[in-house]
């Protein structure tokens, strides 16, 4: 190590080398420069001559040098020497050896100047400059305790002596300084150490209970997960709306079922499918929720139904599913025969058709039923749903509420049908519809009065076809809106170019029958007016015929649009009076113009009066008193005219009277004017 030194600088990564600073503190200009010339030897002599001679008349001045090993300095009083050392702790350059002289006249002796110096900085060595009469070493101990930092010289000084104090000191307090500083800085270090570990430690903490936290979600999540999949698997399997098992549900058991009649031949099954009628009339009228209303409360009446089967043998395996829109399918396990089947899908149909209240409106849902049972030709679920759903087509084609069984030749039924779909898609713009016309007859004068336009179909194979034979299926295709605007058109063609040829057509009302969908659907009024516009031809020429299963629905839709044509001139007809479920209060809530008694009814006035005559007095006398007419249908036989001319029926339409005709027969008719004209029913 370097005999010239140090400076401290903590934090900073190196210990600072600087020379070695010496204060001597002696009033003997001569001890200064013996020591200044043992120390620093290439000082110049007569500059420090020149300087202590100066210095010497001031005893309080002070004297600086330099040497490329030590600083020496130069005090020549203790306080002196006390303000040197304080003001170079205060630079940060503080002195290593301090040669102090004892005597010091006038100002403080070595001692006390030695004890101020200590108050300040306790770190200086010190070398004593003592004469032999001075104080004994013993004395120097008691003051000052045993110590290290204190050495004794005794003047006169040997050279040598003075330079190895001086290095020896310098070096201790060199290295007492490095290690003071190499202390501070492990001290530094381990602070800083600390702080990290500290921080590091919070760090810690915090990804600790950051990992907690994730910990405790993850599990919320997983639990979240498992429930989602839950949902999903019920959501996979179940119809939302009902909560009853779902299409793919049925396909899996339907399976399972026909896999276990393949291995047990006494096993049978039975697969039900039901579909609401007019269920469309709900949603269009009362919208979706009364339609969701609906569905619910079929699904709980199935479910329910079939289980008071399951409860009376628990061992059955049934299954009532939504598969779709208004379907719902059952699956009936273990079924005898299709007695037992039948009876199941009586008491289905019991329980749905409970009247149910929705939007304050109530609502007797009916269905019908197609039903098969398993047999060794239905190879998949597929088949199975085929053939009960051909059942179901037979079932609707019996009526509402029908119940059918399939046999093999629904599906000749049903390709016979689809045939028709297939071509009627086409007949209206293949200009194969065209339109009969019957006439209406004032049964007192036997005037026609009326023309009634009866749709016909001339199909290019099959010839002439009656609407009963495409007008469902016109309807159940979507056709039905289609035919009705073209029957609408034609009439009012016909009509006009008629009362151009002969204006005694003038007088009559040509009356149009609609179905349920061109009154519910809004369009019928929009219809009239342009087929009016566009031949030129008065609303008093037209009547709209609405038959009675047409005015079960949206009571307040059908009166808007029978309110609006009446005020345009072209009165309502209740058509086929007697053949649905409605009630003489009906009759009262729309504002007809005539009630036509169906043909049904008539048709057993003579034979079987029983409930025919009553129904038709009672019409005859609510007719009298609302001042609306009373027309007869399929009147056939003169006794039937008869009897219904003294009933007061003033109008009538049948074969007895003519039968359905083509346009240019009625032409001809009234050219020939067989029947005479009279007024118009109101
Ligand atoms: P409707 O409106 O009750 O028409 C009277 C039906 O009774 C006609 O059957 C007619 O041919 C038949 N008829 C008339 N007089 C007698 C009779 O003395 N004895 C018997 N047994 N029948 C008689 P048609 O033409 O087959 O029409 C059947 C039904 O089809 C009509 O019943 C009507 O509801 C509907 N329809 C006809 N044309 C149209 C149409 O253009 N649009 C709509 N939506 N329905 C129509
Ligand atoms: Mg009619
Ligand atoms: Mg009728």
């Amino acid at each position: 190590m370097s005999s010239s030194f140090s400076k401290l600088n903590v934090g900073e990564s190196a210990f600072e080398v600087v020379p070695t600073k010496i204060l001597v503190i002696d009033d003997t200009p001569a001890i200064h420069a013996d020591i200044r010339k043992i120390l620093t030897p290439a000082q110049v002599d007569d500059e420090l001559d020149a300087l202590t001679a100066e210095l010497f008349d001031d005893p309080s001045s002070e004297l600086r040098g330099t040497d490329v090993s030590y600083e020496v300095d130069s005090a020549f009083q203790g306080n002196t020497g006390l303000s040197m050392v304080a003001k170079a702790i205060e630079a940060g350059e503080p002195y290593s050896v301090a040669f102090i002289d004892v005597r010091m006249p006038p100002g403080w002796d070595g001692i006390e100047t030695i004890e101020r110096i200590r108050e300040i900085d306790d770190k200086m060595q010190i070398v004593l400059c003592t004469a032999y009469s001075d104080y004994s070493w013993e004395e120097l101990r008691n003051r000052f305790g045993r110590n290290d930092w204190l050495l004794i010289i005794k003047k006169p000084f040997d050279v040598a002596e003075v330079q190895q104090l001086a290095c020896a000191l310098a070096e201790k307090w060199n290295l007492a300084q490095q290690a003071s500083f190499n202390m501070q800085r492990l001290e530094h270090i381990v602070t800083n150490r600390t702080a990290q570990l500290n921080a590091a430690n919070v760090n810690l903490r915090e990804a600790n209970l950051y990992l907690q936290k994730s910990n405790d979600q993850l599990t919320t999540e997983m639990a979240a997960r498992r429930d989602a999949d839950l949902k999903l698997m019920h959501m996979a399997y179940h119809d939302a709306l009902t909560g009853l098992p779902n299409r793919t549900r049925l396909l899996t058991h339907l399976d399972a079922c026909l896999k276990r009649a393949e291995h047990d031949d006494d096993y049978k099954f039975a697969v039900v499918f039901l579909d609401l009628d007019n269920f469309k009339t709900v949603n269009d009228d009362l919208g979706h929720h009364a339609g969701d209303e609906v569905l619910k409360h079929v699904a709980r009446e199935l479910a329910s139904t079939v289980e008071r089967r399951t409860k009376a043998d628990h061992s059955l395996l049934d299954l009532v599913s939504r598969i779709g829109g208004d379907e719902f399918v059952v699956l009936l396990d273990d079924i005898t025969d299709a007695s037992d089947l039948m009876q199941f899908a009586t008491r289905a149909r019991e329980a749905l058709s409970k009247p149910i209240e929705i939007e304050n409106t109530e609502l007797v849902p009916l269905a019908s039923i197609g039903l098969t049972i398993r047999e060794g030709v239905h190879s998949g679920p597929q088949d199975l749903l085929r053939d009960a759903d051909l059942a179901l087509y037979q079932a609707k084609g019996n009526g509402k509420g029908g119940i059918a069984v399939f046999d093999q030749e629904m599906r000749a039924a049903l390709v016979e049908r689809k045939r028709v779909e297939a071509d009627l898609r086409h007949a209206v713009q293949r200009g194969e519809l065209l339109v009969y016309y019957q006439p209406l007859v004032d049964i007192d004068s036997q005037e026609i009065i009326g023309l009634e336009a009866l749709v016909r179909w001339e199909h290019p194979l099959r010839g002439l076809l009656r609407p009963e034979v495409f007008l469902d299926v016109a309807e159940e295709a979507g056709l039905i809106e289609e035919v009705g605007e073209w029957v609408i058109n034609e009439v009012c063609r016909y009509a006009s170019d008629l009362i151009q040829k002969c204006p005694i057509a003038n007088d009559i009302r040509f009356s149009i029958n609609v179905a349920r969908k061109q009154l519910s659907q809004g369009n019928l009024v929009e219809c009239i007016r342009t087929a009016l516009d566009e031949w030129g031809l008065s609303p008093n020429s037209l009547a709209i015929e609405i038959a009675e299963s047409v005015t079960i629905g949206n009571i307040e839709r059908i009166q808007e649009q029978c309110q609006t044509l009446t005020e345009m001139g072209i009165p309502i007809y209740l058509d086929d009076f007697g053949t649905g479920c409605s009630s003489l209060s009906m009759v009262q809530s729309l504002p007809f113009a005539a009630v036509k008694i169906d043909e049904s009814v008539i048709g057993d006035i003579v034979d079987a009066p029983a409930d025919s005559l009553p129904l038709v007095q009672a019409m005859a006398l609510l007719a009298e008193n609302r001042r609306f007419d009373l027309i007869a249908e399929g009147i056939e036989t003169e006794s039937q005219f008869h009897v219904l001319r003294e009933l007061g029926c003033n109008v009538g339409q049948g074969f007895y009277f003519a039968r359905p005709m083509q346009a240019d027969q009625v032409s001809e008719l009234l050219l020939r004017k067989s029947l005479k004209t009279k007024s118009r029913p109101k």
